[in-house]
């Protein structure tokens, strides 16, 4: 038996549901990439990706899913030889950092837990021990999509400052813009990294970089890593093609451009508001189900829980079967554990084009799964996640 057939939901922490009205604005002709209607459409993108980041800085726009955004703000800002600094929480920042150190450059990994965010105290003792500046840069993820972990950025700057240390600050916001707050310019932050698939709800395949004026000189001065299709430089250049260093990718920025009017026009607080909810309805539904002990929080401290994925430790039990019940029984795919979780770990996204039905649709179906499967669980998660959406959002 399977009650699996209707609307399929993906639950998974990228790429996450593109909306209905993201994919009818795909739906059209390819347009003359040297018209005007297609140099209203970069501009008016360039003009408001930064409002997501909060940056008065430069966007630049890749074809290229969140890697190549990595690689682009290597290159543009780091030297072969540099020395950088990876603060290591799950699996993104550190795969960040092999990349660069695939590219030449020097890898120093402050490392951390799978548990618990980057302690700002460790890495301001590290730059204050590094008097000679050797370091050129921080690179961090605000949400590890790997642990579910949210790093303080705001906290991090503050690390650095009080080390006085001159260095790059980098983060990855991949799986956290447009779900959670960020202030890039407020929290002086240098280059920020993310993809198009998770919390922007658009098809995989564009990558994104606001770079700081800092980050930018850098660009200008001595980063010898660069290579053109990378090179903001030429990228900053007048011509329409060199904008995205040759043919635009055109079907993906028709979507860009509906899921960037639908997030203005929700309005970027209540977008972080709304995930916020959200995240905690999931996270009261896994607290209840974590009673009976076969399930538990991968992150231990509350305040560092991501607002758009939860990752959920096993114990007894294959996570795999959970999965395979929600998919092929119930129709709601889950995200399972990587970078070693695979067998203990699975993974609960709430980001992007997401809303209550979903969430709870999602919960409600683990819950069945849980109970289906005999799988020990506190009674009840169903109902503390519908008690926490209902204590916030009044009639
Ligand atoms: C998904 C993700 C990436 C990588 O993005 P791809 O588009 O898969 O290359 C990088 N960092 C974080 C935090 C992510 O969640």
């Amino acid at each position: 038996m399977s009650v699996s057939n209707g609307r399929a939901f993906l639950a998974i922490p990228g790429p996450t549901t593109v909306p209905d009205q993201v994919l009818q604005a795909m739906n059209r002709p390819a347009i003359d990439l040297y018209s005007g209607d297609h140099l209203d459409l970069t501009a008016s993108l360039l003009a408001d990706l930064p409002k997501l980041f909060r940056t008065r800085g430069h966007a630049y726009i890749y074809a290229a899913n969140g890697h190549g955004a990595w690689e682009a703000a290597l290159t543009n800002v780091l030297s072969r030889g540099d020395h950088i600094l990876v603060l290591d929480s799950g699996r993104f920042a550190t795969g960040w950092g092999e990349m660069a150190e695939a590219m030449g450059v020097s890898v120093e990994v402050l490392h951390g837990d799978w548990h618990s965010a980057v302690d700002p105290n460790k890495v301001e003792e590290r730059l204050r021990a590094d008097a000679k500046g050797d370091i050129k840069a921080v690179l961090v993820v605000q949400v590890d999509t790997a642990s579910s972990v949210a790093n303080d950025i705001e906290a991090i700057r503050a690390a650095m400052d009080a080390a006085g240390h001159d260095a790059l600050l980098m983060v990855d916001a991949v799986a956290s813009l447009a779900t959670m707050p960020y202030q890039m310019d407020a929290w002086e932050v240098d280059v920020t990294v993310t993809g198009s698939q998770k919390g922007l709800m658009t098809p995989p395949g564009l990558g994104f970089i606001a770079a700081s004026d800092k980050a930018r000189e850098r660009r200008r001065l001595n980063a010898n890593l660069v290579t053109r299709y990378w090179d903001w430089s030429f990228r900053d250049g007048n011509e329409h093609y060199m904008k995205y260093c040759g043919t635009p990718p055109e079907h993906l920025l028709f979507g860009l451009r509906k899921a960037l009017d639908m997030l203005l026009a929700e309005g970027l607080d209540n977008v972080v508001a709304r995930h916020q909810i959200l995240a905690d309805a999931v996270r009261a539904a896994v607290a209840r189900w974590a009673e009976a002990g076969a399930l538990s929080f991968n992150i231990t401290d509350p305040a560092h829980r991501a607002n758009s994925v939860t990752t959920v430790r096993t114990k007894g039990f294959q996570p795999k079967a959970l999965l395979d019940y929600a998919r092929e029984k119930c129709g709601v795919t889950i995200g399972i554990g990587i970078g070693g979780l695979e067998a203990t770990a699975f993974r609960i996204a709430h980001m992007g084009h997401v809303n209550a039905p979903m969430v709870l649709g999602t919960l409600g179906v683990i819950e069945t799964g849980l109970k289906a499967l005999e799988i020990p669980h506190g009674k009840g998660g169903v109902e503390a996640a519908i008690e926490t959406i209902a204590g916030v959002v009044k009639a």
